[in-house]
């Protein structure tokens, strides 16, 4: 007998080794697990999660195709390259090996593993991807080459202002790039994506409606495949078991002795890197707001002490915490909380709303400007460091959220957005209702 919701059948899944990516796929794991899929997750051997944290996965460990020092030595679109590409093969002799020892009901890989839809097609495997950005990105990536046709890229200086008028409320500074790259490189790995994602059988996306279903009803229109918004994955599995990095705990005691709402919790997710020169401002920034303090600087080790100014020491003492990596859900959920400083990943950007902690907007590059935009022009839950990263006008930005009326605005709205965000999942709605559909979709892929 068949239970509405819950399926038997097998599904692999496989992300992409990097923080942002890895967290989604293995919580959408657990999520599949506890509808009755029996779910393998195929790994590679950089970034490897621990398998002993999901006793109910099996984990299945293949080989990266690189050396470390190939990876240690690469820019941001090389090291995307090596990721994407290099476990082509590995990948496919294990996809072989595993369709041997029985059926296989779906496949479901990160959008980026461009060479994904060609294996399973020649395997007769059907694919899904998973996309661990927003709907609104992946729209914007489908529409390239019409931004190409109309002259937003290349991106000239004199237009950064200028709205996008297909895509609005984003402007041309939004439009994603690195540093001073993304002329070449960035189509070509948009384009096989995007293309990638259209031919396969559907996307599951880590969204939920009602903040994106103008972006949502937009993405069908262009892939005319199915799109599944089951999100926000990590409010039914927290993400604090698939953490790559060790996270300091001493931050939630340090947390629990500070009154509610009156700390700021910075962090720029596990790739962007913040310069000397922006470490010492947002010190200074810090120390001139009069506000409690959370900083995960990543680089850390030892280092980071020796960049900061010698002003801020005795602040850091008594108002603040650094730490290497925090286990981000548990901050996010404390109530001594009351902002999140944020590079905008779509990660960190989802747990935020889904916390309801309004936000200071620092994005460095790809979908983190889309996303940001966003969180201050669409949300309204948040404010953009959109000048120089410079004390004052940090300053500014946190005097802004923490004590003026538009601050008080912002958390209502977010707040509104948390209570949505629970009941996007509960019975009825719309992520649940989402999931149920996939399942069912998966089912008929059984018989
Ligand atoms: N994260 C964490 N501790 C930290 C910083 C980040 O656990 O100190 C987690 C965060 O909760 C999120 C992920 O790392 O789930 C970062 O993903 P995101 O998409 O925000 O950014 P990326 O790292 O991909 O740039």
């Amino acid at each position: 007998m068949t239970v509405p919701g819950r399926s038997t059948g097998r599904i692999i899944l496989f992300p992409l080794p990097l923080q942002g990516h890895v967290s989604p796929m293995l919580q959408l794991a657990q999520l599949l697990r506890s509808r009755g899929f029996a779910v393998t997750v195929v790994h590679s051997t950089f970034n490897p999660p621990n398998p002993s944290n999901y006793p109910d996965l099996e984990f299945h460990s293949i080989p990266c195709g690189f050396h470390d020092s190939e990876i240690a030595s690469a820019d941001l679109i090389l090291r995307m390259n090596l990721l994407i590409t290099r476990c082509e093969g590995p990948f496919t002799t294990f996809l072989e090996e595993s369709l041997r020892n029985g059926p296989l009901t779906c496949l479901v890989t990160d959008s980026w593993y461009i060479f994904a839809q060609e294996v399973a097609n020649k395997l007769g495997v059907t694919r899904l991807v998973l996309r661990t950005g927003s709907a609104t990105s992946l729209s914007l990536f489908a529409d390239f080459p019409l931004l190409f046709e109309k002259g937003y890229y290349p991106i000239q200086g004199s237009r950064l202002e200028e709205e996008i008028i297909e895509f609005p409320p984003l402007k041309v500074k939004d439009l994603p790039a690195i540093g001073s790259q993304g002329l070449d490189e960035i189509p070509v790995m948009v384009g096989g994506m995007v293309s990638n994602s259209r031919n396969s059988s559907g996307v599951i996306i880590n969204t939920f409606d009602d903040i994106e279903s103008e972006s949502l009803s937009k993405l069908r229109e262009q892939l005319r495949i199915p799109v599944f918004p089951i999100g926000p994955f990590h409010k039914c599995f927290p993400a604090s078991s698939s953490s790559l990095l060790t996270a300091d705990g001493g931050c939630i005691s340090w947390l629990d002795g500070k009154p509610p709402q009156s700390v700021i919790y910075i962090s720029f997710g596990s790739i962007a890197a913040v310069t000397d020169e922006q470490i010492q401002e947002i010190a200074l920034g810090l120390a001139s707001s009069n506000c409690f303090f959370l900083w995960v600087i990543r680089e850390g080790g030892s280092g980071w002490l020796d960049q900061l100014p010698a002003e801020f020491l005795p602040v850091l003492e008594q108002r603040g915490k650094i730490v290497n990596w925090a286990p981000q859900q548990e901050v996010l959920v404390h109530p001594a909380v009351g902002a999140f400083w944020t590079h905008n990943g779509w990660n960190s950007t989802l747990e935020s709303l889904c916390e309801g902690v309004p936000m200071i907007c620092m994005p460095f590059f790809t979908d983190q400007t889309v996303n940001a935009r966003y969180v201050t022009n669409v949300w309204k839950v948040g404010v953009h460091l959109e000048n120089k990263i410079e004390r004052g006008n940090i300053e500014m930005a946190i005097k802004q959220l923490f004590k003026d009326h538009e601050g008080k605005q912002m958390r209502d709205r977010v707040t509104e957005l948390k209570e949505k965000a629970a009941s996007c999942l509960q019975q009825g709605g719309s992520s649940h209702e989402s999931l149920n559909e996939l399942v069912d979709y998966f089912s008929s892929l059984n018989h």
